[in-house]
């Protein structure tokens, strides 16, 4: 316990969580040895302990409050999904007991019907199935014992986010374990490790209540600019507001009770944006992790009078939202397979790792591009504001230096970290940092890992890390089968990357990826450019993407034909959902004010000409706003049937139709609705304005 009985982070940290502490001081020696060689090494779970873990994990899970279970999935929607039953079972004298089975903490069978399965699922045919994931801890939230889970159909196919990244993570292991072998490293198990950095907005409740838009979309469909924005660059890093430090504080706490290393919290660049980290973690629970602090910030800021909005493009005119995934290899002796040491030169280890990722990002720039993609996602790629829709590689010049070195068989030795000159004695100088960031690049490296930053900040960060998780796997079985047929696998690494980076390096990229040179030059070194979704699924149909994915068996051609319709069709009810909230706002509440202030804009110039006094400014400006009431109802009239046209094609189709027709129409509707907004009186405008949005809580 800390000072005067307040609990330390330390002193609650983990507290709903069945952790492996609580595993080892609770469960029979035998079992949790036995969950342990699952949990920690892979191997399959004995089913004959579940019936123990069960009882005892119910017992644990009741002296925290748990009156329920719930099996916990990711389909493919971007929420979660969990239905909870209780422990209860009745006895003959109408009582009840606590009962919770081994069966029950391992598989779960929910109604698979209304969850987007891309037409693989007939509606009749609607069994489904969830299965526990021993891999991420279960943990105690609102009375309820959570287990995370698997969903598959009846007939085995995946449903969802999870399985794929538990089969990747699993392919992952076994050809990083080749490679390493090949090295004469013994490693039993290597894991991807995630950081995830989740960016978001907070508006206040009371605002956001009044906007159909945000509570419908997420985001908002019109706003004329406010007359402060993002431009004095004293929003990042920026003192907290009052209300946003009381929120941070209570979801830092919730977050630690829940076994997640909520870590560093500030200001982003936007008003009103802020950003999270956790400390990093296995790929698996980390996706967990973010998953979780995606909903407490929601559920913590109406707590706090406030909302969150995680939407990645919630205003237009200030940056958009979006997240971080710091991504790198760690072996069961904690040995982390992208730090380049002293002298990178002289470690092939490290440098057949760095070659497989750049191989990796090059072969799969489409299909990385694709696990960011979406609705929402779309609005910042390629603007000013987050990376490209282009996959680059920023790797610093020190391994610019390495690379080239290499590729030219030429030896190469390491720079000292530079020291600044600070002038101040008394300033300590740390330094040991041997290359700069670059913050334009989609995929940097930074020190000992690689920072993937294209994922949008509503997104489930499975999909992006499953992707590089299974384009790695691939390019270190290459490396592998070249390796292992090699008679001095250490001296072959050389000529190897060498071979790697002759045909790869074209995805290196040290420079600044918003300039318009690069899209340029981008397009010279045959680099993809996907603009938008629509575009970007095709990546699913591609052979050679289909083939990664079957041969690693993280997806077979009836699951990536499923994932393909899922997400045309998710993307379609996306933007059928904006263009409608759009639809109603404009004709329910947007056109009634203007005419009102039309009404009282005609009454005042028809008073001024029987006055004898007549003013053209203000003539003009009724002149004005008529014209604009008129492009409105044209334009959402022009919206309304396009809608309409769109919601009845199918497939590839309906999204193109919502791609290419539905959204230039909303954002031609928004131009004049945006011009009328700063007209019309503040007292008239029937919701709150950017101004109110970004700037007041
Ligand atoms: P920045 O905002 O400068 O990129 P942060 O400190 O906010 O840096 O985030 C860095 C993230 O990288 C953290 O989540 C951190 O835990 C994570 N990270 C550090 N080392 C690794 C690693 N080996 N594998 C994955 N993630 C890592
Ligand atoms: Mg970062």
């Amino acid at each position: 316990m800390g000072n005067e009985n307040v609990p330390t982070p330390a002193d609650i940290f983990g507290q709903y969580v069945f952790t492996d502490a609580v595993a080892k001081t609770r469960l029979s020696k035998a079992t949790y040895k036995s969950l342990k060689a699952t949990t920690e090494l892979g191997e399959p779970l004995d089913l004959a302990i579940a019936d123990e873990i069960a009882a005892v994990v119910k017992e644990w899970a009741v002296s925290l409050g748990a009156t329920h279970f719930a099996h916990w999935f990711m389909p493919l929607i971007d929420s979660t999904a969990a239905k909870l039953d209780a422990f209860i079972a009745p006895t003959q004298d109408g009582k009840v007991i606590l009962s919770f089975s081994g069966k029950e903490l391992m598989r779960g069978e929910p109604d698979a019907s209304s969850f987007p399965s891309g037409g693989l699922r007939e509606t009749a045919a609607a069994r489904g199935y969830t299965a526990w994931d021993p891999s991420s801890p279960v943990f105690v939230k609102d009375s309820t014992l959570f287990i995370p889970t698997a969903f598959f159909s009846y007939t085995g196919e995946i449903l969802d986010r999870k399985a794929p990244l538990l089969r990747s993570c699993q392919a992952l292991d076994k050809q990083a374990r080749r490679v390493l072998a090949a090295l004469g490293n013994p490693a039993k198990k290597v894991t991807a490790t995630v950081g995830p950095e989740q960016e978001y907005f907070i508006v206040s409740r009371e605002y956001f209540n009044q906007r159909l838009d945000l509570r419908l979309a997420g985001r908002t469909l019109f706003g004329a600019p406010s007359p402060k924005g993002q431009e004095l660059d004293d929003q990042y890093f920026g003192i907290l507001r009052t209300k946003i430090i009381a929120f941070m504080k209570e979801l830092d706490t919730e977050l630690w009770k829940l076994g997640i290393t909520a870590k560093t919290k500030h200001n982003e660049v936007a008003p009103g944006q802020h950003e999270i980290a956790l400390i990093f973690d296995t790929a698996n629970v980390a996706v967990d992790h973010n998953a979780l602090v995606m909903e407490l910030l929601k559920r913590i800021a109406e707590r706090h009078g406030l909302a969150a909005l995680v939407h990645e493009k919630p205003f237009e005119g200030v940056n958009g939202s979006g997240k971080h995934i710091n991504w790198s290899l760690t072996t069961d002796d904690g040995e982390n397979l992208l730090d380049p040491t002293k002298d990178p030169y002289k470690n092939p280890q490290f440098i057949v790792f760095l070659a497989a990722v750049i191989k990796a990002v090059d072969e799969y720039a489409d299909l990385l591009r694709l696990s960011v993609a979406s609705a929402g996602n779309d609005h910042r790629l390629g603007a000013n504001e987050a990376p490209p829709a282009i996959l680059s590689v920023f790797v610093g010049k020190e391994l610019k230096g390495l690379i080239d070195a290499i590729e030219n068989g030429k030896s190469f030795a390491c720079s000292v970290a530079p020291t600044p000159n600070l002038g101040v004695d008394i300033l300590p100088v740390i330094t040991e940092d041997r290359t700069d960031r670059n913050r334009t690049s989609p995929f940097a490296f930074t020190g000992n890992r690689f920072e993937f930053r294209m994922c949008g900040s509503a997104a489930n960060i499975a999909d992006p890390t499953f992707t590089l998780n299974t384009a790695v796997a691939e390019a270190l079985s290459d490396i592998a089968n070249e390796l292992e047929k090699s008679t001095d696998p250490k001296k072959a690494v050389l000529a190897l990357a060498s071979k790697i980076f002759k045909a790869h390096s074209r995805v290196v990229f040290n420079g600044n990826n918003y300039s318009d040179e690069w899209v340029a030059e981008a397009k010279k070194r045959g680099l993809p450019n996907m603009s938008n979704t629509v575009v970007a699924l095709k990546a699913l149909k591609a052979d050679k993407n289909r083939k990664v994915f079957e041969k690693h068996h993280v997806l077979n051609a009836v699951e990536l034909d499923s994932r393909y319709e899922s997400f045309l069709s998710n993307y379609s009810k996306t933007i059928n959902v904006e263009a409608l909230t759009l639809v109603d706002m404009t004709s329910r509440q947007l056109l009634p004010a203007i005419y009102r202030f039309i009404t009282e804009l005609s009454a005042t110039v028809a008073s001024l000409k029987a006055a004898g006094t007549s003013s053209q400014p203000i003539a003009d400006k009724l002149a004005k706003i008529v014209s604009l009431a008129e492009a409105i109802q044209a334009k959402a009239d022009t919206l309304k049937a396009d809608t309409k046209a769109a919601a009845a094609l199918e497939s590839l189709d309906c999204a193109t139709a919502y791609c290419d027709k539905v959204l230039p129409d909303m954002k031609s509707l928004r131009v004049d609705i945006d011009a009328a907004e700063p007209i019309v009186p503040a007292t008239i405008w029937p919701v709150p304005v950017y101004s109110d949005l970004l700037f007041r809580l």
